[in-house]
């Protein structure tokens, strides 16, 4: 292929970007092209690490080549783009797992694209030259192939700095920001290449590597925190208008000529990521969602109009005013469903699922098609795409690595735990996904230790349509050796897993997470059917409330009236969705657990007994726990 020299000189597989007039940008073959090496340098035993360099002074790599990105959006095929990028991600994820030594030698330009590939590797050698810069809100992405993991990584507020204005990094800030690791001068470059050709061996690099110039973003911190510590691109905004300071100056200069919805989703992922189970393929995965709907839905083509085709610079922005609302931030942010990004996983464990009611069907379905084998059981007489079936739940757990169950309560809980305990093989993993009482999580949890098996509590959240779309949320409880193992399952049937601490408290997060769900859903219902009363259009009431302080998940992406905000169960006659005794069930579980230790829940007590009150004599059986709306709808204060 003309644009990329890929071979085994030595000990090393040798890539080299040969496209200098268009400063390497990566094409789509380039990209499979590299991939395709990498998967088969990794089983090869003469291949001891990988070299990644570039031809000619100016650029490793400016980024990807966005002119069939743009060719084809234009005419309203954005598939294209779609797997461009779902494949690029793919390889930068293979980059940064890479179990051999990946080195990277980044001259000049390293942007955007040229990150994904540079930036991943084990050892990332800046010199002189080198420029490293997220520049993609100036076309309406957002920073993107994984670099929102080392944004989320950097000190401080860096991350929403280099973020939002596209600074340019020198190889001191790259070192200080965690996009490179070694400096050594351009000049050395190719005596060192060679001898990690002849040797194999990547710890030579760290001799050859000085000390860098002086960090001026390490000298800037302290300030850049302040002027970007805001919740949201407004605040930011807010900040930096009214700061005296010459980097605000600087920095709002950047920022004017960038998409305002790239910069305030920019300063969401970053918020979201940020925290202590992010992965790489976390940040990948949240991109891939602005990506995916970047064309379609976002700046990205009139971006590229702007900077590359028509080059007048003068953009036409959606929300050019700069207030973005949290809703547009949230409508491309949001899972993708079926379109989620996903990477090759582990596969072939042997699976006990035990509970295929309306949650687990959907689940272990998810983990037969991922690739598991996946043996299942339930009461009632069911089958599951996928699945073998056994005659009962031991059967189901004897043998397999991990056993997961989904059951409707603790007491059933306690019942299959004695089942299938001695059945379980010692250091076997068994992740409990229903919701229960945390005494009866911590009791099982202690039981199966006893018998040598790891315990994982793990309920969730994202209901019959997250658990169908594999984009569950899980909150868990366990040692981090139990969690590890949970983890690559947790990726397949969810999008997010927070290890939460100890046995139990993956159902403390839950029970208290849902209290609040309760809470504000009647308080959302509550005001809706004041805002009627009022005489107030429920269009403008959600226009406003969505953008405003009384915003919430309950409001912004469940709203409980109908034909109002995004579809919701209230556009289906109020089915569940999240059933009404369900989120009964929870809240009385947020009592129990509020009596057994004494915290005083006024706002969960009171949410309990109207949910009770709606359930047993008011026909919300049944219904989705939003059908508060109508209920409230009909009364008076009487
Ligand atoms: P479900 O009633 O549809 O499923 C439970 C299944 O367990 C049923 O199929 C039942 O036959 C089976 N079962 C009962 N006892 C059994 C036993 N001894 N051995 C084997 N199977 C047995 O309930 P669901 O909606 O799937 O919910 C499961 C759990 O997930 C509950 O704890 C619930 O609170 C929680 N949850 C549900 C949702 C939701 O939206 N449905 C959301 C989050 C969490």
């Amino acid at each position: 292929m003309p644009d990329i020299d890929i071979r085994v000189t030595g000990r090393a597989g040798r890539i080299t970007l040969t496209r200098p007039k268009a400063l390497n940008a990566m094409t789509y073959d380039m990209c499979m092209a590299i991939d395709a090496a990498l998967r088969n340098w990794r089983e090869d035993d003469a291949v001891d690490l990988v070299i990644m360099d570039a031809e000619g002074d100016k650029a490793f790599c400016a980024g990807g080549d966005i002119a069939d990105l743009y060719a084809t959006g234009i005419k309203g095929d954005f598939e294209y783009g779609r797997i461009f990028w779902r494949d690029e991600y793919r390889l930068n994820a293979l980059i940064f797992e890479y179990p051999k030594p990946v080195v990277s030698f980044l001259q000049g330009f390293t942007m955007g694209g040229g990150v994904g590939i540079g930036c991943h590797g084990s050892h990332r050698i800046v010199g002189e030259t080198s420029k490293i810069a997220l520049p993609e809100c100036s076309i309406g992405l957002i920073p993107d192939v994984g670099s929102t993991l080392m944004l989320a990584l950097a000190p401080g507020r860096l991350g929403e700095y280099l973020g939002t204005t596209g600074h340019r990094m020198g190889p001191s800030d790259a070192i200080f920001a965690g996009f490179a690791d070694h400096y050594i001068p351009i000049a050395d470059w190719a005596a060192l290449i060679e001898m990690l050709e002849a040797s194999g061996n990547a710890k030579i690099i760290e001799k050859h590597a000085t000390t860098p110039p002086e960090s001026t973003l390490e000298q800037q911190q302290t300030v850049i925190d302040a002027l970007f510590a805001g919740e949201s691109l407004g605040d930011i905004l807010n900040t930096l208008t009214r700061s005296d300071d010459a980097m605000a100056n600087e920095a709002l200069t950047l920022m004017g000529r960038n998409s305002p919805l790239s910069m305030a989703c920019t300063v969401e992922a970053l918020h979201r990521l940020r925290g202590p189970s992010l992965t790489l393929r976390k940040a990948l995965e949240l991109e891939y969602r602005y990506t995916y709907r970047a064309m379609e839905h976002g700046d990205f083509l009139e971006g590229i109009r702007a900077q590359i085709i028509e080059k007048d610079r003068n953009p036409r922005w959606l929300h050019a005013d700069q207030a973005v609302p949290a809703v547009a931030v949230s409508k491309m942010l949001q899972p993708l469903g079926k379109n989620t990004l996903t990477f090759e996983e582990t596969t072939g464990m042997k699976i006990g699922f035990i509970g295929l009611g309306n949650m687990g069907n959907p689940m272990a379905a998810n983990l037969a098609k991922a690739g598991h084998e996946v043996t299942g059981f339930d009461m009632a007489d069911v089958s599951v795409a996928g699945l073998t079936m056994a005659g009962s739940g031991a059967e189901a757990a004897a043998n397999a690595d991990i056993v997961i169950t989904m059951l409707p309560n603790g007491k059933i809980l306690r019942a299959v735990g004695d089942e299938i305990i001695p059945t379980m093989q010692p250091g076997a993993v068994w992740v409990d996904c229903s919701t229960v009482d945390v005494d009866s999580a911590r009791a099982v949890a202690d039981q199966a230790k006893e018998a040598g098996i790891l315990a994982v509590d793990a309920p969730v959240s994202g209901g019959i349509g997250g658990a169908a779309a594999g984009t569950l949320t899980f909150m868990a409880g366990g040692s981090d050796t139990a969690f590890a193992k949970a983890a690559p399952l947790f990726d397949i049937m969810g999008q997010k897993a927070v290890h939460c601490g100890d046995s139990g408290a993956g159902q403390a997060a839950k029970i208290c997470n849902n209290m609040i769900l309760g809470v504000t859903m009647i308080a959302t219902c509550e005001a809706f059917a004041l805002a009627d009363k009022l005489g107030l259009d429920r269009q403008k009431m959600f226009d406003v409330v969505s953008t405003s302080s009384g915003y919430s998940w309950t409001m912004n992406a469940y709203c409980p009236a109908p034909g109002v905000g995004p579809e919701s169960p209230a556009d289906n006659n109020y089915q569940p969705g999240f059933a009404a005794e369900l989120m009964l069930k929870d809240l009385r579980l947020s009592q129990q657990a509020a009596e057994s230790s004494d915290a005083d829940t006024p706002m969960g007590q009171a949410a309990t007994a109207l949910y009770e009150q709606f359930v047993e004599s008011e026909g919300g059986l049944g219904m989705d726990f939003s059908a508060m709306l109508p209920r409230f709808e009909k009364r008076g204060r009487g």
